[in-house]
């Protein structure tokens, strides 16, 4: 082991589980010291179980690796969570028990009025949470990454309700196969087809928006105010949420003004020297037909969001397109610059 600090990855075998590794590989602060997974993968090299899906090579120090149990303790002060939401609830809380930083990108906690759900460059303030979670009797903590639907969408949405006040929207999304995990939607039902329906997404998309830009207070987070319509579909795509969203603002915005804002958005200086933070996070694309999924998905390696089609909207104020990476934005990039925030924050030790 070098210098960096280490951190444990549960789910590691899993589709998010691998884009931690992939990304992880070479991090400058963060060095992967256990991966864990299912009682079928513990007790075998993670080299030997893994199906590796990423397209850079699979590291050999870590394809060396014995898959643990996951199970309190493993190594280092943050442990990365990528489980599937079945399982996900009781083995977090019992690394938070035992003194873990826990970033979870299940579902369980997202909407616990102690647990912050973090985009950092939108809320990093929401970060106090955790101290919150002493209350629980918990030496450590959890931390929820957003869905990877909302992760896209609420960055994109933070300066412009800074600016002008969003009151309602309507969103529809075209989501890719990653997103379900791995083997994930059976190919007879997705080649040359839409689905129409993604279980509970829309529901997470309505509420975690507004916890996300909601305001901290001594009482919590009030979530912001706004409506949400979403409509969620799955597409033929492999990696990459597109998104329309229409927007009704406090206020008639133009789309010169809604694109300064997004051209303008910097994230706080504390978030934007973090390692993983893209430099903008919003990209405005002014060309027709963008943004896409397979032009523009790794625009600041998979962490900036494509916005583009930024127009009027005869029924609410303003129509645009916007595009995330699920697996990095919505998942294991975020939860890695989430990571970074603690340490930038002073909640785990620099080596
Ligand atoms: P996945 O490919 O199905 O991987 C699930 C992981 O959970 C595997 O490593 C699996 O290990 C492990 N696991 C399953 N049952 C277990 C058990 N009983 N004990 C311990 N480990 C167990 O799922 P995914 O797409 O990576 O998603 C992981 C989590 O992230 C989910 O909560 C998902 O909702 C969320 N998420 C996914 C995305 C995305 O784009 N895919 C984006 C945001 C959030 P084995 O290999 O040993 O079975």
């Amino acid at each position: 082991m070098t210098a960096k600090i280490p951190v444990s990855i549960l789910g590691a075998t899993g589709t998010v589980g691998q884009k931690f590794v992939r990304l992880l590989a070479d991090h400058p602060w963060f060095e992967i010291a256990a991966v864990a997974a299912s009682a079928t993968s513990a007790g075998r090299r993670y080299g030997e179980v893994v199906r590796w899906r990423e397209t850079t090579p699979l590291p050999d120090r870590v394809a060396g690796l014995v898959i643990a149990p996951c199970a309190p303790p493993l190594p280092g002060p943050i442990v990365f969570s990528a489980l599937d939401a079945d399982v996900a609830a009781p083995i977090e809380q019992s690394f938070a028990a035992a003194g873990a930083l826990v970033v979870t990108n299940a579902r369980n906690h997202r909407m616990d009025a102690d647990v912050p759900l973090l985009i950092p460059e939108a809320n990093a303030d929401h970060l106090a949470l955790i101290d919150r979670q002493r209350a629980r009797g918990w030496t450590g903590a959890i931390l929820a990454n957003p869905n990877c639907s909302t992760a896209a969408l609420a960055l994109v949405l933070s300066p412009l309700h800074r600016a002008f006040g969003v009151e309602k929207l309507f969103v529809s999304t075209m989501q890719a196969v990653s997103g379900a995990g791995y083997p994930g939607v059976p190919s007879l039902d997705i080649l040359g087809n839409v689905i129409p329906h993604i279980g509970g997404e829309e529901e997470k998309i309505e509420r975690e928006s507004r916890k996300i830009l909601g305001t901290l207070g001594p009482d919590g987070v009030e979530p912001a105010a706004f409506a949400v319509s979403a409509h969620t579909n799955r597409v033929a795509v492999l990696d990459g949420h597109l998104e329309t969203v229409s927007v009704g603002f406090r206020r008639r915005v133009t789309p010169e003004e809604a694109t300064a804002a997004l051209r303008d958005f910097a994230a706080p200086p504390c978030v934007a020297e973090l390692p993983s933070s893209p430099r903008p996070p919003v990209e405005v694309d002014s060309r027709a037909d963008r943004p896409q999924p397979r032009l523009d998905l790794d625009r600041g390696r998979g962490m900036a969001v494509t916005v583009g089609r930024i127009r009027s909207c005869p029924v609410l104020d303003l129509r645009l397109v916007l595009l995330g990476h699920n697996t990095v934005r919505g998942a294991a990039g975020q939860g890695i610059q989430i990571a970074e925030l603690l340490v930038a924050d002073g909640r785990v030790e620099r080596r």
